[in-house]
Order: structure tokens, then C-alpha cells, then sequence
């Protein structure tokens, strides 16, 4: 006999209720219930109903809330102090309940307030293993991890006391201590709008490959190292197929070089100077989850390289790689700049990218549909035929004020500039402009 069916995504209340209402009807005399887990029950009692003959079971399920469920099995001479029942439910209830509001509580601290990995403001989910708060896109990233992290929601999961403690005694500056306790000056550290592959190569590097625990490794971590080879693949000039090449970069030499056979004797198809190398990642434009797109000077043209490898954690290493390089030009080059000054000038993303609509220097020529780049730091926009062009059609150099960007994204691209506007010029800026303006 099934008092009240087995409801696997029953409402919490309504079966609670209809669990309830129907014990209600029950002459019970008295029952003892027993917690067989922390998510199952047994009840045994005794009834003087003699309907309810030795020997009878009755198992009641009650799915409370997702994976919490009360199975109450009614055996022998029945049954069931309800009041007792309701008690356990309601203690449940209200553990769950008190939980709910002890992480919300644990999440709004300083440290915990904002994703452990990311920074994005008020995470709603935490890694129970670790004891970190997470975000909901950093806490996918955990559940491929499954060997070193576990997470649930703090809003919508069960939680028990046992977790919740360990959350109050770790938290996200706990973690910080352990796992980026030696985190690279020139470590990337991705931010909530950064890429797919920079987020997820920093949780792993952090808490899987444990790179930054102040451990030495051996071997070295390559990036490390000051030299960096590999294979990579690159867009080709000519049907724009990508070709694997070799790169190699060294940092002793302040170069990037790459060759077009595999043969080095050969001697590189460009070696790139570390002073002008720009690298940022840019998936969508390259079409691939690891693209990444390099810049350097060449002849006063900005020169493009598109590349990707198969392997996220690979291509994470060649950036960070590429970032050290330039973090120990930027010290010989700028030696009285501190780290945080020289920090911010080791790599950039772009402002803002996108198609304009652009005329000719006559302003009569028909509009043409242009690629344009803004990159504050040089306070350049670039134009490009297309978006994966090696090299820019024309350049404009932004001094301190503008106008005449119009069209469809017009009041981004004004925002955009306006923060390069704001900027005082730099010495090296001038140079900048008068190389831009000796070349028209
Ligand atoms: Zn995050």
C-alpha cells in the first residue's frame, strides 16, 4: 500500500502537504524516525488501528527539494505521530533555510563577494572543495574538474551544515593564499569579459596544475624560462588556410621569430622585435577558440599574425610567454617604472573593433565597408579591407578631439575614443603622430 506516491519532481509544498493531510487521518499512536543518511528517513511506529496489521509497510516518499528526499517507510503495527514527522520536515526545512541565508551572508564579505576567478561581482556558486564562491560561467569550468572541485548553487542547492562550515572557515582570501600565492608579475590574470580559454587555463593553472603555489616545479614552467619554441598554426597570406610553423621566442634576445619550413637553418621568415609585439586573444575574428592575434611595427605598418594551437593550456603559455618577454623589455626599457606601471603596458585588447562605413580623402568616393581597430595605447585607429588583413589600409592618429564617425555603432566608437581623448599625450606619442602624419 503507497500512502502517498513517489513524486521525483513533486513541489515541495504541495506534497509535503498532501503527506500531511494524509498522515493526519492516521491513528497513530506513537513512532520513532531515523535517519538513515542525511537524505533518507525511516519511521517505524505503532498504531491501535488493527487495519494496519504487523507486517504491513508503507513507504511514503516526500521529494522535498531536488536531491533531498525523506522516505519514510510505516512498518508493523503502524504509525505515526505526525506531529514528530512535521517536526523532522520542518527541522530540515529549516536547516536548509538557515543554510541558504549563512552563505548568502558568507558570500556578501569582502573577500567573498566577487568570483574567486573571474572578479565578477556577487558569485552565486561555490566550490565546496576548494571553498571558494564562483561565478556561473568560472563555475563551469570548475565542474570539468571534478577530481579537485564540486560545486553547487548557494541559492538553489541543499547544503550541509558540514559543507556550509568549511565555507565559513575557507572562503576566497583562504584560497588566494594557496593557490596564488606566487602568481608572475606579468600573469595574465583574466577578468570577467576576457575569453573562454584565458579563464578556464587560469583555473586550471591555479588549481589543478597548482602553477602558482610557490612550489618549485621541475621542470620549469616553459613560460617561465625566458625561451619558448613550439609549433603553431598561422594564417596563411595567400586563401587564408592556416600552416603549422615554428615560433620561437627568446627573451634574452628580446625577438619573436617565426619560420616558414621546419628547417631553422633556413632563417626566419620574420623576426619580430619584443619593444613593438602586441598579443591579444580574438576567437571570433580568427574563427578558432584559442585564435590569437599578434601585432608588431613593420616599415611603419602594423603587421598582423593570426595563429591558434589545438591545445588551450598551449596557447595560454605562448601568451604568457610572450607577456614575460615583454614585461623584462619593459623593465630594461623603462627602469624606474614600477611593476603596476609596467603592468598595464604589457599587452592590450582593443578598445573597440568592428565594421564602419568609410569614404575616401575627397569625401566623394563611395562608402566602403572597412575593419576598424582602435588601440588606445598607441591612440591609433587602424582600418583594414578585411578583419583578418596582415596589414592596416590606413591609420588615423587620434590627438584630442574628433568627430565625424557615424553610422551604426557611432555612439560606441565616440565612447571609445573619447577615452583615448581623455588621455594626456605621452612623449612617445608624438613620435607616434609624426611618423603617422610624415607618411600621407
Ligand atoms: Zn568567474
Amino acid at each position: 500500500m503507497t500512502l502517498v506516491k513517489s513524486r521525483r519532481r513533486g513541489v515541495l509544498n504541495k506534497t509535503t502537504r498532501v503527506m500531511c493531510s494524509f498522515l493526519k487521518r492516521l491513528p497513530i499512536s506513537s513512532g520513532r524516525l531515523q535517519k538513515k543518511n542525511h537524505m533518507h528517513f525511516t519511521f517505524t511506529g505503532t498504531s491501535n488501528d488493527p487495519t494496519y496489521r504487523t507486517g504491513t509497510e508503507v513507504p511514503v516518499f516526500v521529494q522535498t527539494h531536488r536531491n533531498v528526499t525523506i522516505c519514510i517507510s510505516l512498518c508493523k503495527r503502524i504509525i505515526t505521530p505526525l506531529i514528530s514527522i512535521q517536526i523532522y520536515i520542518r527541522k530540515i526545512m529549516a536547516n536548509k533555510d538557515r543554510n541558504k541565508t549563512i552563505l548568502l551572508e558568507l558570500g556578501k564579505l569582502p573577500d567573498n563577494n566577487q568570483c574567486a576567478d573571474c572578479g565578477a561581482p556577487d558569485p552565486d556558486w561555490a566550490s565546496y572543495k576548494l571553498g571558494v564562491f564562483v561565478c556561473l560561467n568560472c563555475s563551469g569550468v570548475h565542474r570539468n574538474l571534478s577530481n579537485i572541485s564540486r560545486v553547487k548553487s548557494i541559492r538553489l542547492d541543499f547544503w550541509d551544515d558540514e559543507l556550509v562550515e568549511f565555507m565559513k572557515t575557507n572562503g576566497n582570501a583562504t584560497a588566494r593564499a594557496v593557490y596564488e600565492k606566487a602568481v608572475p608579475a606579468f600573469y595574465y590574470r583574466p577578468q570577467q569579459e576576457d575569453c573562454a580559454v584565458l579563464r578556464e587555463q587560469w583555473i586550471r593553472a591555479k588549481y589543478e596544475r597548482t602553477e602558482f603555489t610557490g612550489e618549485t616545479k621541475y621542470p620549469p614552467l616553459a613560460y617561465t624560462t625566458g625561451f619558448y619554441e613550439g609549433m603553431l598554426w598561422k594564417k596563411g597570406k595567400e586563401k587564408g588556410q592556416f600552416q603549422r610553423r615554428k615560433f620561437v621566442l627568446s627573451e634574452k634576445e628580446f625577438t619573436l621569430a617565426y619560420y616558414n619550413k621546419e628547417d631553422p637553418s633556413k632563417g626566419p621568415k620574420a623576426l619580430i622585435s619584443i619593444k613593438d609585439v602586441n598579443v591579444t586573444f580574438q576567437p571570433e575574428k580568427i574563427g578558432h577558440a584559442h585564435g590569437l592575434q599578434m601585432t608588431y611595427q613593420e616599415d611603419s605598418h602594423t603587421r598582423s599574425l593570426y595563429v591558434y594551437h589545438e591545445s588551450g593550456e598551449e596557447i595560454v603559455n605562448w601568451f604568457n610567454a610572450i607577456r614575460a618577454a615583454r614585461f623584462a623589455y619593459l623593465k630594461t626599457a623603462y627602469p624606474t617604472g614600477s611593476d603596476k606601471e609596467l603592468m598595464t603596458r604589457i599587452t592590450r585588447n582593443y578598445l573597440k573593433e568592428g565594421y564602419m562605413e568609410k569614404t575616401g580623402p575627397m569625401q566623394k568616393e563611395t562608402f566602403k565597408k572597412r575593419w576598424f581597430i582602435l588601440d588606445s595605447q598607441d591612440r591609433k585607429l587602424l582600418y583594414f579591407k578585411s578583419q583578418l588583413d596582415a596589414e592596416e589600409l590606413g591609420v588615423v592618429f587620434i590627438g584630442t578631439e574628433t568627430n565625424g564617425y557615424s553610422e551604426r555603432e557611432q555612439r560606441e566608437w565616440v565612447e571609445a575614443l573619447r577615452q583615448v581623448i581623455s588621455k594626456p599625450m605621452q612623449p612617445q606619442d608624438y613620435t607616434t603622430e609624426a611618423n603617422i602624419r610624415g607618411k600621407r
